[in-house]
């Protein structure tokens, strides 16, 4: 039984490892680290050596299937990962109607729970819907003069330019997505999930349902627990095998057997709990990322824009300073000037929040900006 223990924690410690990887391995913290490896492993190295033994095997038509089938995937709109999200969200919940159901009510949860979890479930799905379907602020040649109003270049990051696709002005803040094939006003991310653009008008849905699915995992984690503690209480697991089985009553002693008991006779709501804890802690790292963000007024566009202007920069003063080290003979050290992020967009904690609930172009003073 310990073995079969042991499979399941390094099992569970492999896939967690295997998922951030993927999901979190391009973060900056991961830089040069094991997880970053792995993620580039999944994402660059597998998929080119698969491309290489596919061309390899059966030559090279089938190799271009497979470019055609990821071109319709990853960079065409479609509804695959929307039709996965719906379908996990509806065999996870089927999953606890079918297995946890028939514990509610119980020692320490209440009836309502039935009718609450049906809730939570439907407003999480209104909310992915709502960020979906909605529009993300898309720029067109009616509004780009309002927005390039709205949205003043820093001439840092953005300067004045054309999309050479919609053949209309560039606003600060925006982007020509390739896959909307459209200029998104303050420009967030694709988002593969939603199937929609992430953008100056759906950022605040898109926010809500990341929060809402982390606390609807917590949720389900807390409700599952509390039905494991109620069968454990009803069925006097702790009085039995004290009292029967006299094995002492201390928390290092019994918690062994209770976890044995509870894996044999409790384990959909194990893996449950497992797998609903996991989501849990992706969603509040991806949540707690972009709140940041947020607060900061910044995209996740910009932190890359960001990011290669910082390093250009620093570069730049470096080679100045040993240019002029130089100069002076190697007489006397010139320190290299620091680079500051200067993101004239950030207000303040207080107005960027309000930024995102209420979006500049839904804002009576947008409509008067001139329209030439
Ligand atoms: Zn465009
Ligand atoms: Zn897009």
């Amino acid at each position: 039984m310990m073995e079969v223990q042991w499979i399941l924690l390094v099992h569970g410690a492999i896939t967690l490892l295997v998922v951030v990887s993927f999901l979190c391995g391009n973060w900056p913290i991961f830089e040069n680290t094991f997880v970053g490896k792995i993620h580039r492993f999944i994402v660059f190295g597998a998929y080119d050596y698969f491309l290489r033994s596919v061309a390899c095997i059966c030559g090279s038509k089938a190799r271009d299937g497979v470019l055609a089938v990821e071109y319709y995937c990853c960079d065409r709109p479609n509804p695959i990962l929307q039709i996965f999200y719906v379908s996990v969200v509806g065999m996870m919940y089927y999953l606890i109607v079918t297995s946890s159901f028939r514990y509610i009510p119980s020692y320490y949860v209440g009836e309502y729970h039935r009718i609450a979890s049906m809730f939570g479930v439907g407003i999480g799905l209104v909310l992915f819907l709502l960020t979906s379907f909605s529009d993300p602020g898309t720029v067109k040649a009616e509004n780009v003069w309002q927005y390039v109003s709205a949205y003043p270049y820093d001439n840092i990051i953005y300067s004045e330019k054309v999309c050479s696709t919609c053949k209309i002005p560039k606003p600060a803040r925006s982007k020509h997505c390739s896959i909307c094939n459209r200029c998104v006003a303050r420009f967030d991310h694709h988002c593969g999930w939603m199937n929609k653009c992430i953008g100056e008008k759906n950022t605040r849905y898109f926010m809500a349902f990341l929060f809402w699915h982390f606390f609807l995992c917590v949720y389900g984690v807390v409700i599952l627990g509390l039905i494991l503690a109620g069968q454990l209480k009803e069925r006097r697991i702790i009085y039995i095998l004290t009292a029967i089985y006299g094995i002492k009553d201390s928390f290092s002693s019994l918690s062994p057997h209770v976890v044995q008991w509870l894996l044999s006779s409790h384990n959909t709501q194990i893996l449950l709990i497992v797998f609903l804890a996991i989501v849990s802690l992706l969603l509040v790292c991806f949540f707690g990322y972009h709140a940041h963000l947020c607060l900061t007024n910044t995209t996740t566009n910009e932190s890359f824009k960001w990011q290669d202007y910082i390093s250009w920069k620093t570069k730049q003063n470096k080679a100045r300073a040993s240019a002029a080290e130089l100069k002076n003979n190697n007489t006397s050290h010139v320190k290299i000037e620091s680079v500051v992020k200067n993101n004239i967009y950030d207000k303040g904690v207080v107005r960027n929040f309000t930024e995102i609930i209420i979006p500049l172009s839904e804002r009576p003073s947008f409509s008067k900006e001139k329209s030439i």
